[in-house]
């Protein structure tokens, strides 16, 4: 391979990225454990509705590095390095007690159910199967927040190795579990219903590729919804619930209902919202639920 400038430019881009990262880490570090405020570190909250009422379960937690001088970093950009610099078991441990603390003070819904909170964990900090158990437990002791109403989210390219034995020690803690981003990187099906997964989360990519309403016949739209349709019914044939990801429009939104899949989550119904902005989104998706065309009227 021949040198370029800019694989230099990016290289030391990385290098910088890197510095900041341990930087804005280590600053926080005493403080992790107890969950307090993380200068540049701030979880968004997307909320998950049930279908067909709409009615809202939940939300899933996915971080954001508010960075001081580049501004605001998505986690694809920064996780893996995370990862690959050994500090994911650090970040992943103050989101999963941030997050379990946070969701511990919301509101009942007006159905007297309770609110569950998403949070996703690393692969390689799945590895780790003592560290992740205690960083669990302790997150639910800490916080008081019913083990019951927080679930993990497990990608399906982490099954490998003792994987299982992970998840079941994770579950054994009264947690439910979710397979992420399923459907892209799974090799054994056959293996998936040893695993103690609670529901399936059909990747974006399998969404992404429905209809808008205009292309309804094209091999790739149904190629996603024969897929999504197998994969709803894998799910209740395994006993799991399935959610689709990334789901934008009403026609998506009706689709994945027609194929059987049981919630969905995506822009349609909100963008992840800060912190701050949670309240107001469960009084408006509360008020909203027992009118499903009402709440498709509402945002569109
Ligand atoms: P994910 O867990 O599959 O999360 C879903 C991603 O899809 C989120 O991206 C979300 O903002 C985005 N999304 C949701 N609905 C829609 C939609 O309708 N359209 C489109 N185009 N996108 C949608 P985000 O927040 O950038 O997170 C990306 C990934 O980073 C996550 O994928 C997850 O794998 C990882 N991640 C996020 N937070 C954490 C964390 O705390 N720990 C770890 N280990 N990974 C995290
Ligand atoms: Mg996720
Ligand atoms: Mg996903
Ligand atoms: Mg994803």
């Amino acid at each position: 391979v021949r040198f370029e400038p800019w694989m230099q430019a990016s290289a030391s881009a990385r290098q910088s990225l890197e510095t900041d990262l341990r930087a804005a880490l280590a600053l926080n570090k005493v403080e992790l454990r107890k969950a307090m405020v993380v200068d540049q570190f701030k979880i968004y909250y997307q909320p998950q509705v049930s279908l067909p009422d709409m009615q809202l379960t939940g939300f899933e937690a996915l971080v954001r590095w508010q960075h001081p001088v580049r501004g605001m970093i998505n986690p694809d950009d920064f996780i893996p390095l995370a990862e690959e610099i050994g500090l994911i078991g650090l970040l992943g441990d103050w989101v999963m007690h941030t997050a379990c603390r946070t969701a511990a003070a919301w509101p009942l819904l007006s159905n007297g159910r309770a609110l569950q909170v998403a949070v996703n964990v690393s692969p390689i900090q799945l590895r780790e199967r003592r560290a992740l158990v205690a960083s669990i437990a302790d997150a639910l002791a800490q916080s008081g927040l019913d083990a019951a109403r927080l679930e993990v989210e497990i990608t399906e390219s982490a099954l490998i190795g003792d994987a299982c034995e992970t998840l079941r020690s994770i579950k054994h803690l009264g947690v439910t579990l979710a397979l992420d981003d399923f459907g892209t990187g799974f090799s054994s099906l056959s293996q998936l219903a040893h695993y103690p997964f609670d529901r399936l989360k059909i990747d974006r990519s399998f969404v992404r590729n429905l209809p808008d309403g205009a292309d309804l016949t094209s091999a790739d739209a149904t190629h996603a919804r024969w897929m999504i349709q197998a994969i709803a019914s894998l799910g209740s044939g395994l006993d799991m619930c399935t959610i689709a990801e990334g789901v934008e429009t009403i026609a998506q939104a009706e689709m994945v209902r027609a194929a059987g899949v049981t919630d969905i989550q995506g822009f349609l119904i909100s963008r992840p919202v800060p912190e701050g902005d949670v309240l107001a989104l469960v009084r408006r998706l509360d008020a909203a639920s027992t009118d499903a065309i009402h709440i498709f009227t509402e945002i569109n």
